[in-house]
Formats: C-alpha cells, structure tokens, sequence
C-alpha cells in the first residue's frame, strides 16, 4: 500500500514542513500527501500550490486518521498527539536530549518518531541536516535584528556632519551560525572577531575576514562528530577573561556556543554586561539550552544597564520562506531513506535511519 504522508500546520510558526516542490517529488515517487489547509499560507505556500503539485487539502482531523507519517516542525503538542493512532509515525524535531519526557510518552502511545535533531554530522547527511540550515539562517538573522537595536550604524561612514566609527562585533562560538553571522556583519561593514574551542574554527573564521581570538589549553576532540566539547575549569576562567577584555570593546556581542546535549556554557556573565557600554546588544542564540550570558531570558528581550539582551534561538522562524525551502528540501531528502517505490521501508541499518529513530 502506498504510504500517505500528512503535512501538519505549525501552531505559533510561520514556517510550514514541506513546500509544494517537494510534495511534487514525493508524489512522484508513488507517495500520497496530505496538507493540513492553510500550512503553508504563512510561508507564502498558498493551498492552490499543493494542489498543482499533487497534494490533498485535508482537515487536522484527515490528517490525524489518515496519514501514515505526520510531518512538522515542531512536535504537535499532547493534544492532537493523543489523537494519532498507535503504530503510526511522526517526523520533527523532538529535542530528546533535551526534553526527557518526550521519549516516554511517545513509546506508551506506541508511536514510532524520527527525530531530524539527531541527523549525524557526517558528510552523507549534510543534506539533511535541518539544524546547520536553520542555524545558518538564524546567524544572519541575529545581526539584522543587533542592527536593528543598536543606535548606531554598523559601517563606518564619512558624511560632512562628521565621521562615524565601525560597529565592533564579537561574535562566541564559530559554528554554522558564528560563520553566517560573522558574514552578514562583515557585509554590513562591522569590524568582526569570534571565539571558540575547536581548532578548526580558526581558518573557517580569518577566511570571512575576521580576527580569530585563540584563547590556549581548548579542549578540541576529532571524535566529538563535529560538536565541541566541555572545557576545564582553567580554561574556562582564562576564556572568560579575554571574552570580558573583548566584550568590553565591542558595540555588538553574538552569542551560538553549545556543547551537544548539555546545557549551553555560560561564556559572558553579569559582571561582563555590566561592563558593555550603554546601547550595546547581545543576541543569545543559545537561549533555548539556557543561554551564554547569564543574564539571558529565553524568548525575552531585556535590557540590563542599558545593554540590550535578546534571547532569541530560534531566529529561523523570522524568515519563514527560505527556512521552510531549506527545512523542507533536508525533510525530503530524509524521507527518501524511508520511501522505496512508494511504501514506506525502515532500513534500520542505515546508520541515518537508526541515529534519527528515537522511538519504535
Ligand atoms: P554547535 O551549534 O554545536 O555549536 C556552535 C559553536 O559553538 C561550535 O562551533 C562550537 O565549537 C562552539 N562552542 C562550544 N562551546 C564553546 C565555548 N565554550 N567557547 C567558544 N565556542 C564554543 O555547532 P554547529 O554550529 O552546528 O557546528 C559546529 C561544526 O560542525 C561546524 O564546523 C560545522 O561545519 C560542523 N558541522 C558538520 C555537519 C556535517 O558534516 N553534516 C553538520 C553540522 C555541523
């Protein structure tokens, strides 16, 4: 029987999971999709665009009964959960390092669920890997929304009223997104420098145009599968001085450091903050696993001492189109595993396949 895929609508998100291109390709592919109606209205998918590519507008309540896999961005919450039979499976982003729950209350509704947030870092999945393009699209979207707090400009400027100094943006943790915003803020004329503990930051970072600043004695392991690793007490303290020295200086302080299934490290403290300058801002996108300034509050803006603190992570969502193309391209390259001419087949060998699996 051929599998039926069911396109959720996101509750509280403008993105939506799957774009009409590719609903295209998975009815291409044998596949029957159902979208939930009005999933992509916010994204700019009208309903019209499913249908030319080969979907079925379907209720919540359709969807619910009908559909094999759901597919969404987030998980849908316990309500409409409860109201997916047994046996069936879901695709989003579960979050189980995080979330201890989550993996129980799925197994005792049988429900089996792959998890996009647990793709390997391996060059095999790199085209599936919803969390380095979302991430790249939230590091260019924290140094729009620092440009748009800060009260002054980001490039220098020489008018006849006088001659304005380049913004200074450090930027913590070179990752996918340090990279993006490094990128963005270099293009908007700022004077960048970025941090972080694997070594193979550096080049990535001078190659953007930026000054690398190497704090010595990282802890940096090959084997971490691309992810950075807890640092010792030493150098922690040694890192929080030279970020203090820096952050000082600097008009705009982008925070991205996390250490995979852990709380994110606190990198700039109170004392820190307290030593910005008036208008400064920070944008935390470690808000979610806690934050890298002390002083963030999740989905909060706040300002301490007029520094401006924005704990943001999930900038993404700011730019619905594009994050859903991407979101939705890296979902159907993943369903492929999962879809042999038309029905659904679980090679749980393939090391993508059983990584992903969190429940069965
Ligand atoms: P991430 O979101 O886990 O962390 C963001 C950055 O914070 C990382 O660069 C990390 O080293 C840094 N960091 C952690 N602790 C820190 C500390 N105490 N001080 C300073 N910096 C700290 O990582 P990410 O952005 O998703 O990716 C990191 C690397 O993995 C990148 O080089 C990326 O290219 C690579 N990657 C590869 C694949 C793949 O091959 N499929 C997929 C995703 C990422």
């Amino acid at each position: 029987m051929s599998v039926t895929f069911g396109v959720l609508a996101e509750h509280n998100d403008k993105r939506v999971a799957l774009v009409p291109k590719n609903v295209e390709k998975l009815v291409g592919m044998g596949a029957t999709v159902l979208v939930e109606h009005s999933a992509g209205q916010n994204a700019g998918f009208a309903d019209e665009m499913y249908q030319q590519a080969g979907a079925t507008g379907a209720t919540q309540e359709d969807l619910l009964t009908k559909a094999d896999i759901l597919l969404s961005i987030y998980p849908p919450e316990r309500e409409r959960l409860a109201k997916f039979p047994a046996g069936k499976i879901l695709v989003s982003q579960f979050r189980p390092y995080f979330d201890e729950d989550v993996v129980s209350y799925l197994q005792q509704h049988q429900l089996q669920a792959f998890s996009l947030d647990m793709i390997p870092r391996s060059t095999l999945a790199q085209r599936m890997d919803v969390l380095s393009s979302m991430a790249s699209i939230a590091g260019y979207q924290a140094v729009l929304a620092a440009a748009r707090l800060l009260p002054r400009f980001f490039p220098m400027m020489i008018t006849a009223a006088g001659s304005i100094k380049p913004a200074k943006v450090l930027i913590i943790g070179a990752g996918v997104a340090g990279l993006q915003a490094i990128a963005t803020a270099k293009r908007l004329g700022a004077i960048v420098e970025a941090f972080d503990v694997r070594a193979a930051a550096r080049e990535e970072v001078q190659s953007l145009g930026a000054r690398f600043v190497e704090v010595e004695g990282a802890k940096d392991d090959a084997t971490a599968g691309g992810y950075a690793v807890e640092q010792t007490e030493e150098f922690k303290k040694k890192q929080a001085a030279l970020i203090q020295e820096h952050a000082r200086q600097a008009d705009v302080v982008i925070t991205t450091a996390q250490v995979r299934g852990r709380k994110a490290p606190i990198l700039v403290e109170a004392d820190t903050v307290g030593q910005m300058r008036p208008g400064s801002v920070i944008v935390d996108l470690a808000a979610s696993t806690g934050g890298n300034c002390a002083l963030t509050q999740d989905e909060k803006t706040i300002v301490h001492e007029g520094v401006t603190i924005l704990g943001h992570s999930d900038l993404a969502k700011e730019m619905p189109q594009n994050a859903s193309e991407l979101f939705s391209n890296n979902l159907f390259n993943f369903l492929e595993l999962l879809v042999k001419e038309g029905e659904l087949f679980i090679d749980e060998s393939n090391e993508i396949v059983s990584s992903t699996l969190i429940t069965k």
